[in-house]
């Protein structure tokens, strides 16, 4: 392999990351972004779930048992089945992606998130799931900060609680999930609170990423500019 070979979209290595509070459109435009430019997709908020699904199962005091949760995480292995599309997430074996979005684990989840032992063995299983899948696009709040600082291409995401909660709101309803706008927008202001202040991995804007408010932006429009992004950074054909 040649130097220039890591920016060429042939290339076994290109890693895009998206980071940005909840509900700013960060898993969908991933997974539009990650499919038009035949990347793989990796949601991984969906492993923070997937913790505090269990955490929840099992009965655990998630905020004040963070040692149990941490032991948790150490031992019950995520796997997620790369055939589907999004890929679908197994806890041990367990598949629990239809407990994801409930009420109960996103209520919880930033909880889970906020435990430095969880992050650490997340932080691994995402940079072992790099190597495995070093064509990825990547969404979270750490994807270019902490996880893969060394990313070819990042992104952040924002927009307005109002719109965010709006957004969650259309996502819960096309999902068949109740949906009370209030608590989904307290839910929301709620997280970003958690995850910008924890000590560790906090959601911030990355060095060198490319920073987007889509406020005002139909998704498509962001995913078009997404994609033209990745495409003159890495010298694809636009
Ligand atoms: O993106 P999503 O809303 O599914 O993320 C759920 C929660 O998981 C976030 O509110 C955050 O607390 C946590 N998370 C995180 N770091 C990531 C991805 C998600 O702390 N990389």
């Amino acid at each position: 392999m040649t130097a220039d070979d890591s920016t060429n979209p042939s290339a076994d290595h290109l890693i895009v990351t998206i980071d940005g509070p909840a509900g700013s459109g960060k898993s969908t435009l991933a997974r539009q972004l990650a499919a038009r430019l035949g990347l793989d997709f990796l949601d991984t908020g969906a492993m923070y779930r997937g913790v505090a699904a269990k955490a929840i199962e099992r009965g655990i005091d998630i905020p004040n048992e963070p040692y149990y949760v941490t032991e948790l995480a150490r031992n019950c292995p995520l796997r997620f089945d790369w055939a589907t599309d999004p890929p679908r997430l197994y806890a041990r074996g367990a598949d629990v992606t239809d407990r994801l979005r409930d009420r109960d684990v996103t209520d919880a989840v930033s909880d889970v998130a906020a435990i430095g032992g969880v992050r650490q063995v997340l932080v691994q299983e995402q940079r072992c799931i790099g190597r495995e899948h070093p064509r990825l696009v990547t969404e979270g709040r750490d994807q270019g900060s902490i996880v893969f600082p060394e990313a070819e291409v990042k992104f952040y995401l924002d927009a307005s609680s109002a719109v965010r909660a709006q957004r969650r709101a259309d996502q819960l309803r096309e999902m068949g999930k109740p949906v009370q706008l209030d608590a989904i927008r307290k839910n929301i202001i709620d997280r970003d609170r958690k995850d910008s202040t924890r000590p560790d991995g906090p959601l911030i804007c990355p060095d060198h990423a490319i920073k987007i408010d889509t406020s005002d932006m139909p998704l498509d429009a962001v995913l078009d500019l997404l994609e033209n992004n990745v495409r003159v950074k890495v010298g694809m054909r636009v």
